[in-house]
């Protein structure tokens, strides 16, 4: 076969990037666009020595799985992977993701993998309480907002993206509009110019406070008290800052903020815990799925009381505070200055004294706190980023020998790398439990616990 080929095929797998995989005469065939039990007229786009890509071509037969995508531009927004596939069936996806890499990275035999059920979603739309737009322009010269398309960065016009709250709609209006009478630009990443390059916009579901942060490449918004008056006609408007970048990059947000009105940061409550958070600072996205992950390494954590707690990737202090409502003293760890901040300022507001916050690498702080004051801990929680647990921050917790490591993680292929060497050092999996925070896409977040077998 050769490119463009038509060729008949059945998808009887998914790849983790949710494209379908099926097969001819032994040939492994990805198909991006299908589901799991459709057959389909696919043609070549590119073939290897062992695998091939097809694109989506035809439908011949629907599977069961299959469901109409709710928004326009599923195909080409590169958001939602999963948008053509029930519910149901991605909650199946994503626990089949976690079990298998838990086997094939992670070392375990898969019928022996403590897997409890994988809590969904009520309803997996707008449930995001963060966004970023990127603008630029079409080919009419018009500047427009939406997301990136798949693997590039050529901008699909779509303000309303149905996981996001219905004011970013009205705030991207407002934003484009205020650019075009003040013929500010937006940024052109091939040749370095212009000024807006992104616009975040965040709201506490539980307060209804809104924030709105115009990532620019240059110091400073022309006119900013303009676009700040009308940004505020905007019900729960709370926030309104620019964030300097000036970097030819593909990091969305600048290190420096520019404070245009409001107190800089917005309000938000999971369970019984308030929390500040700043535009800088990593707050999980989905806030109703968020509970319930937390609470669910609150079980894992098993605390009773009395316990000496290390929190580490802790971002605003989220789950330190969760902790600390239960735990004798929770030390956080961050990267992130601004982010601890928020955390010391978050413990304030709770009234939790028992927490003390640390900024640095988890790799070099807790190694350090080791040695220089010989620090000890009942219960480690960590909460990486997708590229999970450096082995310096791995080696240092096993030397500690607390009882039990909970393991929050974004990616269960890093999990189960750094669960199967926690298991080499005398640490036993003894439950996963799989979180949507991210229905449509393939994404999906993980509890573990860790237990010392000595
Ligand atoms: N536990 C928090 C944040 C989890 S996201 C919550 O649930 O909200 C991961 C966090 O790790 C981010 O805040 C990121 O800034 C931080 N981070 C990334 N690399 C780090 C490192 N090497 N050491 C400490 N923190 C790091």
């Amino acid at each position: 076969m050769k490119k463009n080929d038509l060729f008949t095929v059945t998808i009887e797998d998914m790849s983790e990037d949710g494209a379908g995989i099926g097969r001819t005469d032994g040939y492994t065939w990805f198909v991006k666009d299908t589901v799991i039990g459709d057959v389909v007229e696919a043609g070549v786009t590119k073939m290897k020595k062992n695998y091939g890509f097809a694109r989506l071509a035809k439908i011949i037969t629907p599977s069961p799985c299959r469901v109409e995508p709710k928004c326009p531009v599923a195909r080409q927004c590169g958001g939602c992977q999963l948008q053509a596939m029930s519910y149901e069936e991605q909650l199946r996806f994503k626990e089949r993701k976690i079990r298998n890499n838990l086997s094939r990275l992670g070392g375990i035999p898969a019928d022996q993998i403590p897997m409890e059920p994988i809590m969904g979603m009520e309803d997996p739309w707008r449930y995001r309480n963060k966004a970023q737009f990127p603008f630029g322009k079409n080919k009419n010269g018009e500047i427009i907002t939406g997301f990136y398309a798949g693997r590039t960065h050529a901008i699909i016009e779509h303000e309303d993206c149905l996981l996001g709250i219905e004011e970013n709609k009205e705030i991207l209006d407002i934003i484009r509009n205020f650019m075009k009478e003040y013929k500010i630009e937006p940024y052109d990443e091939t040749t370095h110019t212009g000024l807006v390059r992104h616009a975040l916009i965040r709201k506490g579901f539980a307060t209804g406070e809104l924030m709105v942060c115009l990532v620019i490449n240059g110091k400073k918004l022309p006119a900013a008290g303009e676009l700040a008056k009308r940004l505020q006609t905007v019900p729960g408007m709370t926030s309104i800052s620019c964030s300097v970048n000036r970097e030819k990059t593909n990091v969305i947000m600048g290190r420096e903020i520019i404070n245009i009105w409001g107190p800089g940061y917005i309000n938000d409550r999971i369970g019984e815990v308030k929390y500040r958070i700043s535009p800088l600072s990593f707050y999980q996205v989905n806030p109703v799925q968020t509970k319930k992950l937390y609470e669910t390494a609150l079980e894992f954590a098993g605390l009773k009381g009395g316990e000496t707690v290390w929190d580490l990737y802790c971002g605003i202090g989220t789950i330190s505070l969760f902790l600390a409502q239960k735990a004798g003293k929770v030390y956080g760890v961050e990267i992130v200055p601004q982010a601890i901040d928020d955390a010391r300022e978050n413990a304030r507001l709770n009234h939790m004294e028992n927490v003390e916050f640390f900024v640095g690498k988890a790799e070099e702080v807790l190694p350090e706190q080791y040695e220089k004051n010989h620090i000890r801990a009942d219960v480690i929680v960590v909460d990486p980023p997708r590229k999970g647990c450096d082995e310096k921050c791995l080696e240092t917790i096993v030397k500690m020998q607390p009882e039990r490591l909970v393991y929050v993680s974004c990616d269960s292929a890093t999990l189960a790398r750094d669960v199967k060497y926690l298991q080499e050092k005398g640490y036993e999996l003894s439950r996963v439990r799989g979180c949507d925070m991210f229905g449509q896409s393939v994404h999906v977040e993980t509890a573990a616990l860790l237990i010392n077998k000595k």
